[in-house]
């Protein structure tokens, strides 16, 4: 077997690795075996694309140059990653999604610079991939601004917006009529000037409450982009695993639009028509009762079915180990305790997931949103830890950011506890009814303190029983 022969063979078993990953990513107890999968792949993928351009230019310069490049771009990685908190990770995706934009469209000036007097398919090619990658690096640059509460990327419609995103889109294919037919550099840097101009639009007119699909969206157009640079490249693996990203990133995107109850055309053309509620509430300036820790005990203790719904503040706090210990200690009293959560909790798809595999919380008591909805009203105590939005009955009304919004509905069950450190609102900044509802109670404070003063006061009580 000849080096282009193993090259295209490593490629074709890379691309069945990244297969076997996404499948292994759909249930949270195969994720592990998915992502080592995912890693395999890469590393297959990474050593191929190595091995051909040092068979291709066998100089000391490619080595250097590779090497070099691979080196530092490892050395980041592993810091990023090991230095990230599990809140940050939403923001990092956003960035990576940038770095993979901003890739495919210097493969684009590449491809053209290195191949002039290319043939039409392949100017489009060029152009496309250019474009779409340029897109998605302004794109994530906001969305990561956005998520890490920038001021500066803070929800702005201006007035036409839609006339602008439409104007931007009709001027950059006339830019590409003028790319292909005349092979114009200038051409291609205008049209990316406004591409650059167009991501920005697109995604600092989202809302809150929108942005996760927002980022899965930008996800797929990064897929998108490395396809067009395979094609650029000649790279079998990168056509695949692009399109991989790219499809499965648009199928995530409608899945949470359908769940949110968005129009999936509105939020990909920028918030097109989107919520822009004026966060008037009715119901939310009531009073609020509070409950300590060694109340919501006794509460407990009286229960004999029990959901909890975590949120973002969850994660804040770090609270999924005492939320674990206190969901064993309930089940060892003989309680019914189950886990309700809302596809978009947390800052990223899949998030409270996460947090409560890692404590080791059972998976068979973890319910999503719309298989858990119907058992409020006979559930005894919802315990809703640093979680706002998700649980904000103002979805239910008319004309706020979050209307029709679907939200687990824990004001329907006979008492809620809510864990969080102030009446602040959540991520949509929407003010939230259900603090000043007549059966809720607020236990203030950092949700791993006050959970662990909950564990203990149920130690105590069970040592007194005993
Ligand atoms: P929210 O962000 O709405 O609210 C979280 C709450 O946690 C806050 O109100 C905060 O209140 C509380 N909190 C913060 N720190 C702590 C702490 N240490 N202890 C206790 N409470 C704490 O959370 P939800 O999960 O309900 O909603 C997620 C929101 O994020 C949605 O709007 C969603 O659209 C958006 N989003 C989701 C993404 C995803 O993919 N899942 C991605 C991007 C955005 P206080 O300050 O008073 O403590």
């Amino acid at each position: 077997m000849n080096i282009p022969q193993l090259v295209t063979a490593a490629g074709i078993v890379a691309s069945l690795l990244f297969i076997l990953a996404i499948a292994g990513l759909n249930r949270p107890d195969t994720a592990k075996r998915g992502t080592a999968f995912g890693v395999l792949g890469m590393m297959l993928a990474i050593g191929a694309t190595a091995i051909s351009m040092v068979s291709a230019n066998p100089s000391p310069i490619t080595y250097w140059l590779l090497g070099g490049a691979v080196a530092a771009g490892a050395l980041i990685g592993i810091i990023r990653a090991l230095s990230v908190k599990m809140t940050g990770m939403p923001g990092m995706v956003a960035l990576l999604n940038s770095f993979g934009g901003l890739a495919s469209a210097f493969v684009g000036y590449n491809s053209f610079l290195e191949h002039s007097g290319g043939t039409a398919a392949h100017l489009v090619e060029v152009f496309l991939g250019t474009l779409i990658g340029t897109v998605t690096f302004t794109g994530s640059v906001v969305a990561w601004a956005k998520l890490n509460e920038k001021s500066w990327a803070a929800q702005r419609l201006l007035p036409g917006r839609n006339w602008i995103n439409l104007g931007l889109l009709l001027l950059s294919v006339l830019l590409g009529v003028w790319f292909v037919r005349s092979e114009s550099l200038l051409a291609l840097l205008l049209a990316s000037a406004l591409m650059a101009v167009f991501g920005v639009h697109l995604v600092i007119a989202i809302g809150g409450a929108d942005m996760p699909v927002v980022v899965s969206i930008l996800n797929s157009y990064s897929g998108l982009a490395a396809a067009f640079a395979g094609f650029m490249l000649a790279s079998d693996v990168l056509i695949v695993t692009g399109t991989l990203v790219g499809s499965s990133g648009l199928i995530l995107s409608y899945v949470m639009c359908r769940g949110m109850n968005r129009s999936f055309l509105a939020v990909i053309l920028g918030g097109f028509g989107g919520a822009t509620g004026t966060s008037v509430v009715v119901g939310a300036d009531g009073e609020a009762r509070e409950i300590n820790p060694e109340g919501v005990a006794k509460l407990l203790t009286t229960a004999g079915s029990v959901i909890i719904t975590p949120g973002y503040g969850m994660a804040v706090a770090q609270a999924q180990h005492p939320v674990a210990e206190l969901t064993k200690r309930l089940r060892g009293l003989g309680i019914k305790v189950r886990f309700g959560i809302h596809p978009v909790a947390g800052r990223m798809p899949g998030h409270m997931n996460v947090l409560l595999a890692e404590a080791h919380v059972p998976y068979d008591i973890v319910f999503e949103m719309d298989e858990i909805n119907g058992d409020f009203p006979t559930t005894d105590v919802v315990l809703v830890i640093g979680a706002n939005d998700t649980v904000n009955a103002a979805a239910m009304q008319p004309g706020t950011p979050i209307s029709g919004m679907p939200v687990l509905h824990v004001w329907e069950a006979r008492n809620v506890v809510v864990f969080k450190r102030g009446r602040g609102a959540g991520y949509a900044g929407v003010p939230n009814p259900l603090f000043s509802a007549p059966n809720a109670q607020m236990c203030f404070g950092d949700a791993a303190q006050t959970i662990q003063a909950i564990n203990a006061a149920l130690a105590k009580t069970v040592a007194n029983a005993a």
